[in-house]
C-alpha cells in the first residue's frame, strides 16, 4: 500500500544503515524522500535506491552538526519537493571509550552531531510543519539513552538528550497537528556495530529474549508506523525496538 503518497520525508543519516533502511522504506510507500547525509555521493546513492522505488527523491550532502547546513537541507528540500510531513533524524555517531580517559573533543563530538544535530534539524523542519498544520517527526534515540552503558557516555548522554528533546517537542508542536517521537533501538546490525570486539557483539546477544540482533528494517518498520496515519494521537513517546533486551 502506497500511503504516503503525496507526502515528502527528509530522512538524515540516509546513505547507509537504519537511515538507508528508513529512506528506501518510506520511499517503497510513496513518499517523496530527501536523502540527507555528509557526503554528496552517500546522499545521491541513498536518493538513486529511492527514486528506483517509484517516487521522487533528491538529495543534499549537510553536516547536521552545523546549524546552517540544517537550514539549507530543509530549505532545498522544500524547494524541490514543495513541502514536508516528515522528518527523520537518524544521523548519529560513536566515540566509546571510558569516561576517565575520555577527551573533550569525542564528548563533544558525539553531542554536536547525536544531539545538537536533532535540535537544528527539528527547528529548521518546525516553521513548514507548523504552517501545513500537520507533521511527523521521528528522532532515532538509542536504548542506551534509556539505561545508559559502561564506555557510552557521551552516546548515552546524546540519546537521553534526544529523548527528553522530543518529549518537550512534542509539548511545543502538538496543538499544530505535528506529533514528535522517538525509535530506541537496541543491538541492531549495522556498520555501526560491526566494529565492536566479538565478546561484546556475543554478550549482548545473550542479552535479547528474541535471540537475534535487529535488522535496521526492524527500525524501519517503527518508523513507518509513527510516521503513518496510524499513529496520528502517539506524540512524546519513546518506542523501544530491542527484541526485548532491556524488558
Ligand atoms: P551507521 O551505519 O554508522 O550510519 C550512520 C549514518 O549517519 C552514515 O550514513 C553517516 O555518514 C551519517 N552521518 C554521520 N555523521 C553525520 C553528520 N554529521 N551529518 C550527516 N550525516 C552523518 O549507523 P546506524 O547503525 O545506521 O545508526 C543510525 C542511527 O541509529 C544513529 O543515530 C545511531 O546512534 C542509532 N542507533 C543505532 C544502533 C545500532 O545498533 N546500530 C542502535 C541504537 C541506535 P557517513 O557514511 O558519511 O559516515
Amino acid at each position: 500500500m502506497r500511503e504516503f503518497e503525496g507526502r515528502t520525508a527528509l530522512v538524515t543519516g540516509a546513505a547507509r544503515g537504519i537511515g538507508r533502511a528508513i529512506a528506501e522504506a518510506l520511499a517503497g510507500r510513496g513518499a517523496a524522500v530527501a536523502c540527507v547525509d555528509l557526503t554528496a555521493e552517500g546522499a545521491g546513492a541513498a536518493a538513486a535506491a529511492c527514486a528506483a522505488l517509484g517516487t521522487g527523491s533528491s538529495s543534499f550532502a549537510a553536516d547536521v552538526s552545523k546549524s546552517e547546513a540544517c537550514d539549507a537541507a530543509v530549505k532545498a528540500c522544500i524547494e524541490a519537493h514543495g513541502r514536508l510531513d516528515v522528518l527523520v533524524n537518524c544521523a548519529g555517531i560513536t566515540r566509546d571509550g571510558l569516561l576517565m580517559r575520555m577527551s573533550d573533543g569525542d564528548f563533544m563530538k558525539v553531542l554536536d552531531i547525536n544531539l545538537a544535530g536533532t535540535f537544528y534539524m527539528t527547528r529548521a523542519a518546525t516553521r513548514p510543519m507548523m504552517k501545513q498544520r500537520s507533521g511527523r517527526i521521528v528522532n532515532i534515540a538509542s536504548v542506551i539513552g534509556v539505561k545508559g552503558n559502561a564506555g557510552q557516555a557521551n552516546y548515552a548522554a546524546s540519546k537521553g538528550g534526544v529523548i527528553a528533546l522530543t518529549k518537550s517537542t512534542a509539548w511545543e508542536l502538538a496543538s499544530r497537528g505535528v506529533t514528535v517521537n522517538a525509535v530506541a533501538p537496541g543491538y541492531i546490525a549495522t556498520e555501526m556495530t560491526a566494529v565492536l570486539p566479538e565478546e561484546a557483539r556475543t554478550a549482548m546477544l545473550a542479552r535479547i529474549p528474541l535471540g537475534r540482533p535487529g535488522t535496521p528494517a526492524d527500525v524501519a518498520g517503527a518508523v513507518l508506523f509513527l510516521a503513518s496515519d496510524a499513529a496520528s494521537y502517539v506524540t512524546g513517546q519513546v518506542l523501544v525496538v530491542d527484541g526485548g533486551m532491556i524488558g
